[in-house]
C-alpha cells in the first residue's frame, strides 16, 4: 500500500507510523512524490487499511492493485538506475553489454573483450556455468572461467556479467564478477532468486522462455523483497509457434514494462533470434522502442564457438551495429557513448587528484537549457554543471581551471554552424575531448493547468521562434517576446505566473521550473539536432577516438586547397565536415575547419599531419575524441 502523508506531519508521527508498519512485518520505503511525502509498505499479512488510515499524519492510503509491489511504478515513480562500477544502467546513456556466450579460454575472452571495448561496449558478458539443453554439450569452464572474467575486468576496466545457476556458487560469484545473470530457464528458481537478492550484486533477470510479464515481475519481486533493488530485466525472446527464429522477441514488453515498473530493461536480440543476420535489426528496433541497454553475443571465431556460434556477431559487425545505435539514440533522447569508460576514469581521476568539487563543466545559460541537457547526457550525474553567461566565459573558465570541462554547441542541423565557438576554438589553446548530439525538441510550456486558448504572449530566443514557425503561424494573435535563452523564458513565466504567458523549451526545463508542457514537439522539422563539443585544457587519457577536428589555412595559389585535401584522399580518410571561415584582419583569406573520421593523435597519423604541415600555412589540431 502507498501511504500519502500530511504536509505538516511531525517527525514523531512519521516515526510512529514506520514502527507500526515494521511491527506488522512490512518492507517500508520512503519517497517523495510531487513534493509530498509518501511511504510505500509491502507486507505478507492482511493489514487493516482503515487502521493505518486512522494513524495521525496519514492523509490517505492507496492499495497497490498489482500482485507485484516493490517493483511497481507506484512504489517508486522514478526510474531505477543500476550502478555497476562507473556504468549506470538506465538513464540517458545506453549501456551495451557484449561478449561471447561462454568463456572458452583466456585468449578468446581477452581478445573479444578488447575488441568490443574498442567499439564502445561497457560491460562484458561470458558464461562460466552454462545451462545447456543437452548434458553432452560444453558446460562452461566453471571457476576457471570466472577467474578469466576477473582478468578481463582488470585489463579492460569493463564490469563483467555471468550467469549463476546455483546458490552454491554465490561465494565464487561474489569474488569474481560484477553482475550476476539469472538465465531464462531459472527465472522461477525461487531459491536462486532469493540467493541473488541476498547477495546484493546487480542482477540481470532474464525472462523465462514462456513466462508472462507478470510472472517475470513477480520473480523480480523475490529479489527486491530480499533487499536488492539492483535488478535489470532482460527480454530475450519467448517461445511461440514461429520456427523461423529461435524465439520471438517481444519488443512490446518494453513500453509495457516502462509503465508497470521502475526497473531498467535490457534487450538480448541474440538469444531471441538465434541467427546472426537478425540480431542487428532487432537491436536497432529495441533502442528505438526505448530499451535502456543491449546484451549482444560477439565471438571472434563463431564457426568454432563452443556455444551459440550461429547467433554471435563478428566483432566488426558489432562495431557497425554500435555506429547505427550511435545515430539512432539521439532520436529517442538517448546517447551512445564510445568513450564512456575512459571518461568515467578521467572524471574519477580529477576527483582524486583535485579533490571533490573540481569536476565541473561550464555550460551556457541556465539549468534546463539544451546545453545543460547535453552536459548531463555526456557526463551523467557524476559531474556538476556550472552555468556561464557567454561562450567566451566558458572558454575562460576552462582555461583558468575554474571548470575542468566546458560544453559548447558547434552546429545545428537546420541553422548551421555557431561561428562564435569556431572562432573561440581558434583563439584559445584548448582541446576538443568529446562530442554529443542532442535532438532539439521544442515544447510549448505554460502554467500548470493552463490551456492553449488562454495564451497571449510567448517568450523564447529568436532561433526557437524560427524553428517553430509553422506552429506559431497557426496562432497569429500571439505576441512573440524575444529573450536570451529558453530556460530564462520558462523561469520568467514561472515568476509571472500568468496563464496568458507561455514559453518554448525543453521538457526537462518545464519539469525543473514546475511548469507544464501544453503542446509537445512544436518544431517545424523534427530532424532538428545540435552537435555540442566538450572542451578541456587536458585531453582525456587513453581511449578510443573515432573523430578529429582540425583547422588549417593554405597559401593563395591555384590548387592549394586541393593539395591539402589530397593528403586525406591518398590516405583514405573520410572527411565529415569542411567549412571555411574568414581570417580576422585578412580580408578575403580563409581558415578551413575539418572534421575527419580518424584518430589524429595516434602515432600512425603523425606522417599524415607532417605531410599536411608542408601543404599548409597554419595547422592546429583541435582534438581527437
Ligand atoms: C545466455 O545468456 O548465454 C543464456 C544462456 O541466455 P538465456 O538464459 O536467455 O537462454
Ligand atoms: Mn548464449
Amino acid at each position: 500500500m502507498i501511504l500519502v502523508l500530511e504536509k505538516d506531519i511531525t517527525r514523531e508521527q512519521k516515526a510512529y507510523i514506520r514502527s507500526v508498519l515494521f511491527e506488522a512485518g512490512c518492507i517500508v520505503r520512503e519517497m517523495s512524490q510531487e513534493g509530498q511525502s509518501v511511504i510505500g509498505a509491502v507486507g505478507k499479512g492482511n493489514m487493516d487499511i482503515e487502521e493505518i488510515n486512522a494513524l495521525a499524519g496519514v492523509e490517505k492510503v492507496v492499495p497497490i492493485s498489482t500482485s507485484f509491489k516493490l517493483v511497481s511504478r507506484s512504489m517508486h515513480p522514478e526510474d531505477t538506475h543500476v550502478q555497476v562500477g562507473d556504468v549506470t544502467v538506465g538513464g540517458e546513456r545506453i549501456t551495451v553489454i557484449a561478449g561471447p556466450c561462454a568463456v572458452e579460454s583466456r585468449e578468446q575472452a581477452l581478445s573479444i573483450a578488447r575488441e568490443v571495448r574498442t567499439y564502445g561496449a561497457v560491460l562484458f558478458r561470458g558464461g562460466a556455468f552454462k545451462p545447456r539443453s543437452s548434458p553432452y554439450s560444453f558446460q562452461g569452464l566453471e571457476e576457471e572461467g570466472l577467474k578469466i572474467l576477473a582478468e578481463v575486468r582488470e585489463e579492460t576496466g569493463m564490469g563483467v556479467v555471468t550467469e549463476i545457476t546455483s546458490p552454491a556458487h554465490a561465494d565464487m560469484m561474489m569474488k569474481y564478477v560484477d553482475v550476476v545473470q539469472i538465465g531464462a530457464r531459472n527465472m522461477q528458481n525461487f531459491e536462486l532468486l532469493k540467493c541473488v537478492g541476498r547477495m546484493g550484486k546487480p542482477v540481470v533477470l532474464k525472462r523465462g522462455l514462456s513466462s508472462t510479464i507478470e510472472e517475470w515481475l513477480m520473480s523480480a519481486e523475490y529479489i527486491l523483497s530480499e533487499g536488492n533493488d539492483n535488478v535489470i530485466l532482460c527480454e530475450r525472446g519467448i517461445r511461440t509457434f514461429e520456427p523461423y527464429t529461435r524465439n520471438t522477441l517481444d519488443l512490446s514488453a518494453i513500453p509495457v514494462l516502462k509503465n508497470l515498473t521502475h526497473l531498467p530493461v535490457v534487450i538480448d536480440p541474440s538469444h531471441a533470434t538465434g541467427i546472426r543476420e537478425k540480431v542487428s535489426p532487432m537491436a536497432r528496433a529495441a533502442i528505438a522502442a526505448g530499451a535502456d541497454a543491449l546484451m549482444i553475443e560477439v565471438h571472434n571465431d563463431p564457426d568454432n564457438a563452443l556455444s551459440d556460434g550461429p547467433q554471435s556477431l563478428y566483432p566488426k559487425q558489432f562495431g557497425q551495429l554500435m555506429r547505427d545505435i550511435y545515430v539512432i539514440a539521439p532520436v529517442v533522447d538517448r546517447q551512445l557513448d564510445y568513450s564512456y569508460l575512459d571518461k568515467a576514469r578521467a572524471v574519477n581521476h580529477i576527483n582524486t587528484v583535485n579533490g571533490k568539487g573540481k569536476e565541473k563543466t561550464a555550460f551556457l545559460g541556465d539549468f534546463g537549457t539544451f546545453s545543460h541537457i547535453a552536459c548531463s547526457r555526456y557526463f551523467g550525474s557524476k559531474i556538476s554543471a556550472v552555468p556561464k553567461p557567454s561562450f567566451r566565459s566558458i572558454f575562460e573558465a576552462v582555461k583558468t581551471g575554474d571548470a575542468y570541462f566546458g560544453i559548447v554547441p558547434l552546429e545545428n542541423s537546420l541553422n548551421g554552424s555557431i561561428h562564435e565557438n569556431y572562432d573561440l576554438l581558434l583563439e584559445y589553446d584548448l582541446k576538443i575531448v568529446g562530442e554529443v548530439t542532442l535532438r532539439i525538441k521544442h515544447n510549448l510550456i505554460g502554467q500548470p493547468g493552463a490551456k492553449i486558448e488562454d495564451i497571449q504572449r510567448i517568450k523564447a530566443p529568436p532561433p526557437a521562434f524560427d524553428q517553430c514557425r509553422q506552429f506559431l503561424q497557426g496562432h497569429e494573435s500571439w505576441e512573440l517576446v524575444p529573450v536570451n535563452a529558453t530556460a530564462a523564458a520558462i523561469k520568467m513565466i514561472n515568476e509571472d505566473s500568468a496563464a496568458a504567458e507561455a514559453a518554448i523549451g525543453s521538457k526537462e526545463a518545464a519539469e525543473l521550473y514546475k511548469m507544464e508542457v501544453i503542446e509537445e514537439g512544436i518544431e517545424t522539422d523534427p530532424r532538428n539536432y545540435t552537435r555540442f563539443v566538450v572542451i578541456s585544457a587536458n585531453p582525456i587519457k587513453r581511449g578510443n577516438r573515432k573523430k578529429s577536428s582540425l583547422i588549417f589555412s593554405t597559401g593563395n595559389q591555384p590548387g592549394a586547397l586541393f593539395e591539402a585535401l589530397k593528403i586525406f584522399a591518398d590516405n583514405t580518410i573520410n572527411l565529415v565536415k569542411l567549412e571555411s571561415r574568414p581570417i580576422h584582419g585578412k580580408p578575403w583569406e580563409y581558415m578551413f575547419y575539418v572534421d575527419l573520421e580518424a584518430d589524429a593523435e595516434a602515432e600512425s597519423f603523425q606522417p599524415i599531419l607532417s605531410a599536411l604541415k608542408e601543404k599548409t600555412d597554419y595547422l592546429k589540431l583541435l582534438g581527437s575524441y
